[in-house]
């Protein structure tokens, strides 16, 4: 009974509660595991069931198909959602959420994880996507990573096996990493000890970050964030830029819309289905490359079929 997934997870679990963009069918079954004893009994049972496996974070760079997925969703459940630091070290479970991070690292006097404030992803998801932003380095805003910091991780293959990596173990790029099917359950960073004084910078920075975002990115509606990555065009314009320059903010199908607040955001209005924001992001894409020839490459990842 332990081989079989019915002990260890649930069937028809709706996708869209799961995730940012609030679309999608149910998940055929659906793990939440509490322990690393937990989700390497999950992973010999997707194995020898033979199930097909989707690992979840906070769902905030996915965008489901209305069929669902049939197979295994894996999310690490609230035991993975731990913190804590040693020295200059954050060390944290993989379903800790990036800006709960940032504010526990300030708290202890620990700067350069300012990046993630305003990123919604968990540190396990983030670290597999390398997510990235704008962040503070004590003088100047300046662009950092999940990467920049890392200094190693605990991951789990899919057959059970656990696995301590250092950063230079794994290949990161923009948006990108080498881990593959790699579930990571801990990660350890190692950042800025600050004085009191320097802290209250680093906050005053985050603040700012706060501010930008809210009034350049649409914060309050329902998106899976930047939908493409910048592409190199010409005087390396931003995606954001190139799809406004086509007057294609507002451009809609069904309840998905091209955000008016910035164009690399594809929102969901409340009743957007999973096909209305694939429709959409396609449609973009036809356009863009028609008229510019350019070629936009996804940030969001499309899970199951339309
Ligand atoms: C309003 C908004 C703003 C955003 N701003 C930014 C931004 O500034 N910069 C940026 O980079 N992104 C941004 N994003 C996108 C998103 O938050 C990030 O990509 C985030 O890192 C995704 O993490 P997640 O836990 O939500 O992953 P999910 O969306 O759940 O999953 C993404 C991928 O990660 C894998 N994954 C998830 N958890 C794990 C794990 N524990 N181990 C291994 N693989 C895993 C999944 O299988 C999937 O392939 C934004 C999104 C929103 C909605």
């Amino acid at each position: 009974m332990h081989n079989s997934i019915q002990a260890w997870a649930h069937a028809n679990e709706a996708l869209a509660r799961h995730t940012t963009m609030r679309v999608g069918g149910a998940a055929q079954w659906w793990a939440e595991p509490q322990t690393e004893a937990e989700l390497a009994a999950i992973l010999q049972a997707v194995q020898h069931g033979g199930y097909p496996l989707q690992v979840l974070g906070a769902g905030s760079n996915l965008v489901p198909s209305d069929s669902g997925f049939a197979g295994v969703v894996l999310k690490l459940g609230d035991g993975f959602a731990w913190h804590r630091v040693e020295e200059n070290r954050l060390i944290t479970g993989g379903a800790t959420l990036l800006p709960k991070l940032t504010k526990f690292a300030l708290q202890h006097q620990l700067g350069n994880f300012e990046w993630a404030c305003g990123v919604p992803g968990s540190a396990g998801g983030s670290i597999w996507g390398n997510a990235g932003a704008r962040g503070f380095n004590g003088q100047a805003m300046e662009s950092r990573d999940a990467a920049t910091d890392l200094e190693s991780l605990i991951a789990y293959d899919r057959a059970g096996k656990r696995h301590r990596l250092l950063r230079h173990d794994v290949e990161f790029s923009y948006r990108r990493s080498s881990l593959g099917e790699l579930i990571v359950v801990e990660a350890t960073f190692a950042l800025k000890p600050l004085n009191e004084e320097q802290a209250q910078e680093h906050r005053a920075a985050v603040k700012d970050l706060l501010k930008k975002r809210r009034e350049t990115q649409p914060t309050n509606a329902a998106s899976a964030g930047c939908v493409w990555k910048n592409p190199q065009y010409g005087d390396c314009r931003g995606a954001g830029e190139l799809i406004e320059s086509l007057g294609l903010k507002g451009h809609r199908v069904g309840g998905a819309v091209v955000s008016p607040i910035h164009a690399n955001f594809v929102v969901n209005e409340g009743h957007a289905t999973g096909a209305d924001v694939r429709n959409l992001i396609k449609e973009v894409e036809e356009i863009v490359e028609r008229e510019t020839g350019v070629h936009l490459e996804r940030e969001v990842r499309l899970l199951g079929e339309s």
